[in-house]
């Protein structure tokens, strides 16, 4: 008889960032100001190509012509394409201060923490830059992998990567997760992982609905993570 115990597998938080790690959720002021044009129309032209965007469909160049493009300026140069990408980035990547401190404070407290966002592979360069991205240990992003959530395949590459780093097998219900949108948590959970709903940041909230991180702290205490 085995008297071996079973050591339980090392708790993982993994994050999405728009809307959790991000203060906001809107770039389109920012770009509004750089390119003019109709506010609307620049709005529709931002959303309705992010999806090929942040799934690896369409390139850089190709996403920021057409969102210009809805401006009314055509033929942008190298420079210009690479401006509106660093006004994309600089917007996203300004991060909720209580997100920030969460970020902190688990870090601090030895759990392994990644990233997994639906961004493009321009986005994935910048935030890995980013100063607070040494407390993450890996970001899958989905232009990268070439699918997004909620897709069931980009949370396959996500347990496949988590195991691959323990040398073992990933348990899904040792895996939390936090994401701001209700389809992408509803995924997440069919494949078994410890998903829940990050009210979204920079948007206002019904009364009694907390701060993302409020409730990321509550359920990490609920699995007996004590944050130093
Ligand atoms: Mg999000």
């Amino acid at each position: 008889m085995s008297r071996k115990r079973r050591t339980p597998p090392r708790p993982t938080v993994v994050l999405d960032f728009g809307g959790v790690l991000s203060a906001g959720h809107d770039p389109v002021p920012d770009l509004h100001a750089l390119l003019g044009g109709d506010a609307e129309t620049l709005r529709r032209a931002v959303w309705e190509g992010r999806p090929a965007y942040d799934e690896g469909r369409i390139g850089r160049d190709e996403y920021w012509r057409g969102v210009a493009s809805a401006a009314g300026l055509e033929d942008l140069s190298e420079e210009e394409i690479a401006e509106l990408q660093e006004v994309d980035d600089r917007y996203f990547l300004r991060l909720d201060p209580l997100s920030r401190a969460l970020l902190h404070d688990m870090a601090r407290s030895g759990l392994r923490l990644a990233l997994l966002s639906n961004a493009s592979a321009a986005f994935g360069e910048s935030v890995r830059r980013a100063d607070w991205f040494e407390a993450m240990s890996f970001a899958i992003i989905s232009a990268e992998e070439r699918v997004a959530k909620p897709e069931p395949a980009i949370y396959r590459i996500l347990l496949d990567v988590l195991a691959h780093e323990s040398g073992g097998v990933a348990v899904p219900g040792s895996v939390l997760f936090f994401d701001d949108r209700q389809d992408n948590v509803d995924a997440a959970r069919a494949l078994g992982i410890d998903a829940h709903l990050w009210p979204r940041n920079g948007e206002a909230h019904p009364d009694g609905v907390r701060h993302g991180s409020e409730i990321a702290r509550e359920v990490l205490a609920g699995r007996g993570i004590v944050l130093d």
